[in-house]
This record gives C-alpha cells, structure tokens and sequence, in this order.
C-alpha cells in the first residue's frame, strides 16, 4: 500500500526484510517480485507524480547536475524524480545483451570482466521479457540466442523497411519492444507491475522522500537509510538487507554521499571505484529520401533494427554497433526542397513525401570503458538538502570517435546504394543510458559490486541498474536491468530464508 504518512509506516513497524531506494524499473521490479514472495519490503522513492516533478523547485534541484566533457551529454529530463523513475520517459526497447557481451571482446576493461555469462542470466530474461510483455515475434539468426519467440508477436508490419533492406544484403527484425496493457499508454513501470506489489499486502511504497544516505556501523553494516520528506523531516528506514536502485547517475553520488568513520570515502570506494566507467550508447543518424516503392507510398512510422553488425566492428577490434530503420512520416523543415519552403509545413512536407520516401538510417555503438569518465560531488553546487550535487566528468576516447566515423560510413554507403537524396546527418545523440558506474567485478580493486551484485565491503547493501554493467555493450539496458533485478530477488530470498 502507498502511505502518505511515513513516521506511521516507518516507525511503527519492525525492521522490513529488504528496503528498495528508488522505484524505477529495477527497484519496481526487485520490489514486486519480493513481496509476491513473502518478503516484507519497503520501497522508498524521492519522486511523485509529474505535477510534483514538473512544478516543485525542492524536487527539482535533486535532479541538477554539474558537467564537465567533451561529449556535450544531456542530462536534463535524465534524471528526473518521480514515481516510475525514467520509464515514464522510456521507448520501451527491450534487446538482449548477446552472450559476447559477456565474454572478453576489445572492449572488456582487462581488469575487470563480467563476472557472470549469458547463461547466468537467460532463464531470468525469459521471465522480464513476460514481465514487460515484449513484443517481437520470432527473432532472426543474429539476435541473441532465446528459447522461443518473444512473448507477444512482432507489431507493426516492417515489410516495407525490408524490402529496402534486403537490397543492402541487410537482415532486420521490428525493435523488440515492451507493450503497455492499455493502447495509448507508455509502459510505466508503477502502472504495469507496482500494482502487483500492492496487491501482495507485503510492504509499503512511500513517495516524496528522498534518501540522502545509508547508515553504517563499525562491522561495515548497513543498519539505516536517513530520508528526508520534501518539507524537511527527517526519519530513519531500518531493514535487513537494502538495495540502492537510483538510477545510473544517483546510485553511485547516494554511495558517495553514504561516507562515515566506518568508509571515509563512500560506502564501497575503498580503491576509489565509486562512479568510474560511466558509459552511454552514442548514435549517429541520418534523415534522407529515397525513390519509392509501393510500400513507402503510405506515410508510416515504424522502426527495426539489426544485429547483423554486433560482433563484426568487434572482431576489428571496436566495439559493437546497432544500426536502426525507420520510415518517416515527415522530413524535417529544413530538408524540404527550397521552392516548398514557403508552403506551410505539413503541406509542404507531404507534399514532398509523396515524391520521394523519408527514411532515417542510424546506428547506436558501444563505448569504450574509461575509469577517467567518472560521477563524483560536485565541489560547488548543493542540492535542497544541502547535499554536493553529482558531478558527471565524460569524454570520448579516440576508438569511440573511430567507431562512430565507421558507423557513418556504413550508413552512408547503404543510403547511396539507395539512391537516397537529400540526405542530412543529425548531430550525435546520446540514447540515455547510464551505465557503469557501479560497475560488477571479482575483485575488489577494480569494481564496486561482486556477481550478486552486493557492495564489496558490505554484508547488506547491494545495487542494481545499469550502473552495474561491467561493459555496455551495444544494446538497451532496461530488459539486462529487468533480468539482474529477478535475479537478485532469488538470491536475496535465499538468504531471508538461510537467514
Ligand atoms: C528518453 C529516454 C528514452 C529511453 N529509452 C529506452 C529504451 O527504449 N530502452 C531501454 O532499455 N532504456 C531506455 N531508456 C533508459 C531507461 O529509462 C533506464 O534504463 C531505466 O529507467 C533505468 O531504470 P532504473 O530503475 O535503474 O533507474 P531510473 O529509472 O532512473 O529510476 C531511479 C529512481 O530512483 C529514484 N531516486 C533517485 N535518487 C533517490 C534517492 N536518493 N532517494 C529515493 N529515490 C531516489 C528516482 O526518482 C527514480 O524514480 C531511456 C531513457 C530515457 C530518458
């Protein structure tokens, strides 16, 4: 149940088994997938709903972040506090991870590889994907390998993008995408599962209070979260294990905010891990027209993408690469033909769709893992609670300019092969993904969680989000985050059970 009154929640009952920091996919799905079980779990979220988010200033400044970087990454409407977290702002892609992600490929910091494989996780992607009612039908042979089909089949029809492809020798498949359950809805995570966590009677959801950090005691134990409502107060949550759900961003800063006698440098920071390797899914796209076929006479707007490309930029030693169809509706103004410029846009537009198709080509690639690209405190700024806001310190490496230059010439050639005109390269957007900031590992000087993705030098404290992934692969996170979140549901209900 969601509690408006939290010292009633908080100190009226005993210690809860396992209590969640932040409710976006992961927490939502960590949380609903415990208390289903049995587990008394408390979810505590520093959000509300869009009308807090969009107008209180106290949330707002939560969200500020200081940059410094040549990547010009955007961090607004990244990091915004609200119930759902980012999923309700996602796309809703939902790829797999292939199992050479999980393998050394170039990209692989040499100290410090996966410490799980493909296998580890399959069995529990399998369960995310149901959870998230992923559509996509049956995939093709460069997709990672699964059982059996996606659970719902593939929506919209792409035949008309792959008919274009097939002329590029190029294999796609529809985004494998997650399907809300009512039509016009984006899948919001405390829409689709929250009502779950409700429904099992086992725990609490409170909105609106921020955790502003973990309590330790001397044997290195979490035994408390400090939480502030947005008016001040000040409570304190108890629980036996805690999991620090807060995105890519905030999870790392809560970790280095958590520093006491006991962990002078942040909970888990002591080889100064804590936020290094930052990495995101830099894309490069092109807006173009080409000659039309049957098909692309209808204005459409569908998208596919392929894995035809994953391991073969790798095998030269670069990361891997997701190239991304999709037929447009419109060409942006500015690529109009200039004697239709003073029509009225969406005229002026369609108008020119129906002499030629609008397509966009792009890619998304993977970036290489630098601990110099790092979220630490800001050493200026403070948020409303008089906490050093982040500090997001993110460059390009030579090989991440490299692999976006072979990404456009691939593009480019296929276009030309086309016989597209008119084309036009956008800027370099980012995809919002924040990865690897706490990253997963072996060994303690090089990482900052183990495979069960509990804090090295804590009993108690485990992370789960993108922050984990030790490298960041080519693919969209949110299904990997989905499947690490079951399965430190299992892992943490062994040992509720062994106590
Ligand atoms: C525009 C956009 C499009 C995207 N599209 C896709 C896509 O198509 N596919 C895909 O896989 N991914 C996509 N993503 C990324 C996806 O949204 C994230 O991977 C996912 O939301 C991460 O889930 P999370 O639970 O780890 O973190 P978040 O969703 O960031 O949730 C973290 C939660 O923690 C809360 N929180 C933070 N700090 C505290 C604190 N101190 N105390 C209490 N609560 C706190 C926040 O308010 C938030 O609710 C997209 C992101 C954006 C912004």
């Amino acid at each position: 149940m969601t509690s408006s009154d939290p010292r009633a929640v908080l100190e009226a009952t005993e210690p809860y088994d396992v209590c969640i920091v932040g409710s976006g996919p992961a927490g939502t799905i960590l949380g609903t997938t415990l208390a289903k079980q049995g587990v008394r779990t408390l979810i505590l979220e520093s959000g509300r709903g869009l009308a807090t988010w969009l107008t209180n200033s106290r949330v707002q400044s939560l969200a500020r972040y200081d940059f410094t970087g040549d990547t010009d990454y955007p961090l607004k409407r990244t990091t915004s506090r609200l119930l759902g977290g980012n999923s309700n702002f996602w796309t809703g892609r939902c790829e797999r991870f292939h199992p050479s992600d999980f393998e050394t490929h170039p990209y692989t910091p040499a100290d410090n590889p996966w410490p799980i494989r493909y296998a580890d996780l399959e069995p529990y992607y399998d369960t995310a994907e149901q959870l998230l009612r992923v559509r996509g039908g049956k995939r093709n042979e460069y997709s990672p390998p699964r059982s059996g089909p996606l659970p719902l089949p593939p929506n919209p029809d792409i035949s008309v993008l792959r008919s274009l492809c097939d002329r590029l020798g190029v294999d796609i498949e529809e985004s494998a995408t997650a399907t809300p359950t009512k039509t016009f809805r984006m899948f919001n995570v405390h829409k689709e599962i929250l009502p779950a966590f409700h429904d099992s009677g086992n725990g609490h959801v409170l909105t609106g209070l921020t955790v502003t950090r973990l309590l330790a005691d001397a044997d290195r134990k979490v035994n408390g979260a400090e939480v502030k409502s947005l008016d001040g107060e000040t409570y304190v949550a108890r629980a036996r294990y805690f999991v620090v759900c807060c995105g890519g961003l905030e999870s790392p800063r809560m970790l280095l905010l958590s520093a006491s006698e006991t962990f002078p440098n942040g909970i888990g920071n002591a080889h100064d891990m804590v936020g290094r390797g930052f990495n995101d899914h830099p894309n490069v796209g092109f807006m173009a027209q080409v000659p039309h076929s049957w098909g692309t006479l209808a204005p459409t707007n569908k998208v596919a993408r392929t894995h035809q490309f994953y391991e073969t930029f790798r095998e030269e030693g670069l990361g891997a690469i997701v190239p991304v169809f999709r037929q447009a509706w419109v060409l942006p103004n500015h690529l109009l033909p200039f004697r239709l410029r003073n029509i009225p846009y969406n005229t002026a537009s369609m108008i020119s769709r129906l002499a030629k198709a609008a397509i966009y080509f792009g890619a998304g690639t993977e970036m290489t893992i630098s601990k110099e690209n790092r979220v630490t405190l800001s050493q200026t700024r403070k948020d409303s609670f008089g906490n050093p806001v982040g500090h997001l310190i993110f460059n390009y490496s030579d090989e991440d300019r490299l692999l976006l230059e072979r990404a456009r010439t691939l593009i480019l050639g296929w276009l030309d092969k086309l016989g597209a005109t008119r084309i036009h390269e956008s800027p370099v957007a980012f995809s919002r993904h924040h990865q690897g900031a706490c990253r997963m590992g072996q060994d303690p000087r090089s990482s900052v969680v183990d495979r069960d993705l509990r804090v090295h030098e804590t009993p108690n404290l485990y992370v789960c989000g993108s922050e984990v992934f030790s490298t960041g692969g080519g693919m969209t996170p949110t299904v990997t985050i989905s499947a690490l979140a079951l399965r430190l549901a299992d892992h943490l209900g062994v040992r509720l059970r062994s106590g």
